[in-house]
């Protein structure tokens, strides 16, 4: 995690504007972060807030992937963000999608592979789960370990869907409290959506979870031809 001691902050995305307090983002930055937001679904023509596109798990996302925006933000998630910047992303995410806290019982996420979050210094879909469910007042439970070598960026759609069910388990010392529940299931990026469906199977299955609906940052629009059941 990248710690900030510079004050007056400076914006998180432009990394020249002045922020202001309450905000990690210049007055300039948050307007195109406004367009980004508002952004039309290429399949449903709908913002990301109203996109009626199957997904797995119902999930839910602030922004379409693909403008020079989106994947700068994401290039920053990955690489570090602080906590003042992952409460913003949060806090857009849980307000732009309407995600109420009274709809679960616990946030988990999908975990990074141990030796990337070693090289980075912290696992992203940690830390912004971890943001989010101080924001909802729900406790953050770590549910699943990653294992396996291979990154999935060069994998069809079918071998990642094959391979993310193999790429994760269940871990087998969440407490008996969080046993049978509700969970939000975070994560930066969807792609495919195939390593969020076969977690939350996987979460099923294991008997963790009695329902699953996921939350992304970033979602990459799905093409016509494939839809995702
Ligand atoms: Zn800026
Ligand atoms: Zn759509």
């Amino acid at each position: 995690m990248k710690i900030s001691f510079l004050s007056p902050a400076v914006c998180m995305i432009c990394g020249t504007g002045a922020s202001p307090q309450e905000m990690p983002v210049c007055d300039l930055c948050l307007y195109k972060l406004q367009s980004l937001l508002t952004e039309r679904c290429r399949n449903c023509g709908k913002p990301p807030r109203a996109c009626v596109c199957p997904r797995p798990a119902g999930t839910d996302f602030l922004f379409f992937y693909g403008s020079p925006l989106s994947k700068r933000l994401i290039s920053l998630v990955k690489t570090g963000i602080d906590r003042r910047e992952a409460d913003f992303l949060a806090a857009l995410l849980i307000d732009s999608a309407g995600i109420r806290a009274a709809n679960y019982d616990a946030v988990t996420f999908v975990p990074r592979r141990k030796r990337v979050a070693r090289r980075y210094g912290y696992d992203q879909a940690k830390e912004l789960a971890s943001a989010l469910a101080k924001r909802l007042s729900l406790p953050l439970v770590p549910t699943l370990v990653r294992r396996g070598k291979n990154a999935q960026k060069l994998m069809s759609a079918s071998e990642r869907r094959k391979y993310s069910l193999k790429s994760y388990y269940a871990r087998d010392d969440v407490p008996p409290e969080f046993i049978n529940k509700r969970f939000l299931l975070v994560d930066d990026v969807a792609t495919t959506g195939a390593t969020l469906e076969a977690c939350a199977k996987i979460l099923r299955d294991s008997g963790i979870a009695a329902k699953v609906s996921a939350a992304v940052l970033a979602n990459t629009e799905l093409k016509n031809t494939e839809v995702l059941r």
